[in-house]
């Protein structure tokens, strides 16, 4: 699946994840952004572990990562990711990271690059 940004067509300030106005020039309030792919790759800028998460994660113990993208746009991920470092190379996926009931929520996942 594929990453997307949303680019303001008024200024061109790229955001993720989706905004309804745009955070740079503020002055587009009518939606009106294109998706763009963004890059897989990218730096792990830092990360946390989220201790206890809600038992629908299946994991006593999450890891997730800020990591800036080759654009330079920063995103917040999960890591899958034994041993994190930080400034190491990461590749995102988007995939299911919780599920409950029928309802499937994506997110981005971090592997080493
Ligand atoms: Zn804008």
């Amino acid at each position: 699946m594929e990453i997307l940004g949303y680019k303001c067509r008024k200024c061109g300030q790229l955001h993720y994840p989706y905004r309804m106005v745009c955070k740079k020039c503020g002055e587009n309030e009518h939606n009106e952004f294109d998706a763009v792919p963004l890059p897989r790759r990218g730096k792990l800028v830092t990360f946390t572990f989220l201790h206890n998460p809600p038992a629908d994660f299946m994991v006593v113990k999450l890891p997730l990562g800020i990591v800036e993208l080759e654009n330079g746009i920063r995103v917040t991920g999960q890591l899958k990711i034994p041993k994190p470092t930080l400034g190491m190379a990461v590749q995102g996926e988007v995939e299911v990271v919780h599920e409950s009931g029928d309802e499937k929520n994506y997110g981005m996942v971090f592997y080493p690059a």
